[in-house]
């Protein structure tokens, strides 16, 4: 697994969240906790949303 926004490879990461893209709903949007906290954008590989 890797992080959508900062590439960081999280499988040693336990603070992280999986959730599905907001506008296609079939990909899965990882992002490490500092992304989070940050705010740092993401973006889907598959329909090619963004969001914060
Ligand atoms: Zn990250
Ligand atoms: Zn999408």
């Amino acid at each position: 697994m890797i992080c959508v926004s900062c590439h960081k490879n999280l499988l040693s990461e336990d603070d992280f969240t999986r959730f599905s893209c907001p506008s296609c709903s079939e990909q899965e949007i990882v992002r490490c906790g500092s992304c989070r906290i940050k705010g740092t954008l993401y973006s889907c590989s598959r329909c090619e949303f963004e969001g914060p």
